[in-house]
């Protein structure tokens, strides 16, 4: 079959299987983003959740000998939560991230994915396909750049022109020749908004992340986070959307295509304090539909008690002492320590000083004593 009429066939068949934008290039070497990450790793920029070797990361015909095209798509989610529960000084609540809200956008477009791969393998015979989701080896954002789904902002987000940047990327390698799409021509011109309003300098010059600096990641880790975050993280539970939300291409952005990205509310924007005593069962059934469930509640929790830190919520503090003095987790104590100090009541410091006498692990300790550091702060101004 002629490969325009095929690459014509499958745009259409993706826009009846709920595909917002779709993107041919080729299986060619992504050379300047092999560039890039190796300079990200000497600096010491990664996450450390990335997959494969650089080589790996860059070279499509490393996962897929026979390599000819990748196919690039893109799916819309809400920028806004309908009826959105307000929090109240008595029942504070958290925030998950927007890419996380409704059903995890992996499960989602790998079906899309697998649809598309049925659809070419009953077209061509002998088609060979490899699709991948933000845990795969490929860059994500680099495929969708190269095939003109949209540029790369400053933000290291990719920009579409019709959804701005929020939008789930997925692709797929295939041994099918198609003619390739070319890259979206704009850029942020001279547009800093998100360098400026990154809470934590992660976005050290435009297009280029630290992810040790990033509150995304930093909510995903499970030790204790650096304090120089902690006063940064606000509500956030699970990634942080600020350097989309301040973006002027994302302005007015809010696309409701597709009902499973449609947020249960209570979930991604969950009350702060039921969340410190959550079980598992109770995590999973309430959360477990949510990517941002990935790394266990762990890391919510911890995440949960900083945030009523920060809206320095006294009835939280009967909850956070016992978190103090109970939990077996030692991030969660020495985490409850500090939050408890930041909060500064009489108790809540009566009860870290009791619970001093009682504590063996250092770092915990540690955290004790920068949580009665506030109170001595306290008293000199
Ligand atoms: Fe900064 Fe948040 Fe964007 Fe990370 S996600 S670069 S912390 S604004
Ligand atoms: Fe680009 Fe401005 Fe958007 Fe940042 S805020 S990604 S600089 S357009």
């Amino acid at each position: 079959m002629d490969a325009q009429q095929l690459k014509d066939d499958i745009i259409e068949y993706s826009k009846t299987i709920g595909i917002d934008k779709i993107g041919f290039t080729t299986a060619d070497i992504f050379t300047e983003l092999k560039e890039r990450l190796r300079t990200q790793q000497e600096l010491g920029y990664q996450s450390g959740f990335e997959k494969g070797t650089v080589e790996e990361r860059t070279e499509p015909t490393r996962l897929l000998p026979q390599a000819q095209s990748i196919v690039a798509i893109a799916i819309a989610y809400p920028s806004r939560m309908k009826n959105a529960p307000k929090g109240t000084k008595e029942e504070r609540r958290g925030i998950f991230c927007r890419a996380s809200w409704g059903t995890d956008y992996h499960v989602v477009l790998r079906d899309r994915l697998n649809k598309l791969a049925a659809y070419m393998e009953e077209k061509v015979p002998g088609a060979v396909t490899k699709s991948m989701v933000d845990t795969g080896e490929l860059s994500d954002r680099a495929v969708a750049e190269r095939a003109g789904i949209g540029f790369s902002g400053k933000n290291c987000a990719i920009i579409t022109p019709e959804f701005g940047s929020y939008v789930y990327l997925g692709e797929m390698i295939t041994n099918i020749y198609f003619p390739p799409d070319s890259p979206v021509e704009d850029s942020c011109g001279d547009c800093r908004k998100c360098l400026d309003a990154c809470p934590t300098g992660a976005l050290v010059q435009g297009g280029q992340l630290n992810a040790q600096r990033c509150l995304s990641f930093l909510t995903q880790t499970k030790d204790f986070m650096a304090e120089e975050f902690r006063v940064e993280l606000g509500n956030r539970l699970y990634g942080c959307d600020t350097c989309q939300q301040v973006c002027p291409r994302n302005k007015q952005i809010d696309f409701h295509i597709h009902e499973e990205f449609e947020p249960v509310n209570e979930a991604a924007k969950p009350k702060l304090k039921p969340m410190l005593t959550v079980s598992n069962r109770e995590f999973k059934d309430k959360f477990g539909h949510m990517s941002g469930s990935w790394r266990g509640k762990k890391p919510i929790q911890r995440n949960a008690l900083i945030a009523l830190a920060h809206f320095k919520d006294k009835t939280a503090v009967p909850s956070i002492i016992q978190i103090m003095n109970e939990d077996p987790r030692p991030v969660m104590r020495g985490t409850a320590a500090w939050s408890l100090g930041k909060i500064g009541t009489p108790e809540a410091y009566a009860a870290i000083e009791a619970a001093m006498t009682k504590e063996k692990d250092d770092n915990v300790l540690f955290e004790m004593e920068k949580g009665l550091a506030f109170k001595t702060s306290a008293a000199i101004h």
